[in-house]
C-alpha cells in the first residue's frame, strides 16, 4: 500500500490507457516496483509536462484518492532527464533492457535495499559507457543477488566444497556451480574457475560502480551464459527489450 509521502522514482515504462491517461511503472526506494495511474497525462501537460518519459528520474507527489486500487500521481518534478540516452541507440536499448529486467525480477510494491541506487547508477552510466557488455553483466549479477535469486557461484552447490578444478559446470536448476564429483554428467554451462572467481569478486565491488571495470572476453562470454541460464530459470521467456538488443548487436 503506497502512503502519501512524496518519493523519488525512476520511470521504467508506461502504457497509454483510454483516451488521455497513462499507467506508469515506477521504481522507487520506498515501494520498490509499483504501478501508478497518471490521469490526463496525454492531454494536460500542466501537471506532468514532458517529464513522464521512460528512464527519467522524478519526484512523485501522490494523489490521496486511489483509482481502482492503483496509486495515482498528483504531480511530478523532473530530477534527472534521460535525454543523453535518447541520442544513443545502444545506450537506449540497454536502458530499456535494464528497466524491463527490474520490473520482471522484483515483486510489486516490495522494496529491496539498494535496487534503486543500482538502477539509477546504471542509467546515469550508460550515456558514457565504456563497455555495454560489462554494464549488462554487472546489472544482471547485482539485481539477481539483491533479489535473492543468485545461485551458488563460488563453491559447489551440492557438496559445498571450495572449487579447485580449472573447469566446472554451472546448472541453475541444480543450485549453481557443481564440481566434477557432483556433476559427472557434465550437463550445464561449462565455466572456467577463473570466470567464477571474477563473478565473486564483482559482487564485492560497490554496487553503484559501473565504470573502470574491465573483464576478459572469456569472463564476459561465460559470465553472460551463466546469467542467461539463471535469468531464464526465473523469467521463463525472452524479454522484448532483449530481442531488440540482439537485433542491434547483429546489425553492427
Ligand atoms: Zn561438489
Amino acid at each position: 500500500m503506497i502512503d502519501a509521502a512524496p518519493c523519488e522514482a525512476i520511470i521504467l515504462r508506461y502504457t497509454n490507457y483510454g483516451e488521455a491517461d497513462r499507467i506508469v511503472s515506477l521504481l522507487t526506494k520506498e515501494h520498490g516496483v509499483c504501478s501508478a495511474f497518471a490521469r490526463n497525462a496525454r492531454k494536460s501537460r500542466r501537471r506532468f509536462g514532458g517529464a513522464l518519459q521512460p528512464f527519467n528520474r522524478i519526484r512523485v507527489l501522490w494523489q490521496q484518492r486511489r483509482r481502482a486500487g492503483m496509486a495515482q500521481l498528483a504531480e511530478i518534478e523532473l530530477l534527472e532527464a534521460a535525454t543523453p540516452l535518447v541520442s544513443d541507440l545502444d545506450a537506449l536499448s540497454m536502458a530499456a533492457y535494464g528497466c524491463e529486467l527490474v520490473s520482471v525480477l522484483l515483486p510489486e510494491e516490495q522494496p529491496v535495499d539498494d535496487v534503486y541506487r543500482v538502477v539509477a547508477a546504471f542509467l546515469s552510466y550508460l550515456p558514457h559507457a565504456e563497455c555495454f557488455a560489462v554494464s549488462r553483466l554487472l546489472l544482471e549479477l547485482r539485481l539477481l543477488e539483491l533479489a535473492g535469486l543468485l545461485p551458488h557461484i563460488g563453491h559447489c552447490a551440492c557438496c559445498w566444497q571450495p572449487l579447485r578444478d580449472d573447469w566446472l559446470v554451472f546448472d541453475a536448476r541444480r543450485g549453481g556451480t557443481l564440481c566434477p564429483r557432483c556433476a559427472p554428467d557434465g550437463v550445464g554451462v561449462a565455466v572456467a574457475l577463473t570466470t567464477l572467481g571474477s563473478l565473486v569478486r564483482l559482487l564485492r565491488v560497490e554496487p553503484t560502480r559501473f565504470s573502470a571495470i574491465r573483464l576478459s572476453d572469456e569472463t564476459l562470454q561465460q559470465g553472460g551464459a551463466v546469467m542467461h541460464q539463471v535469468l531464464g530459470l526465473h523469467i521463463g521467456r525472452t524479454l522484448k527489450s532483449e530481442q531488440f538488443l540482439r537485433q542491434i548487436q547483429q546489425a553492427l
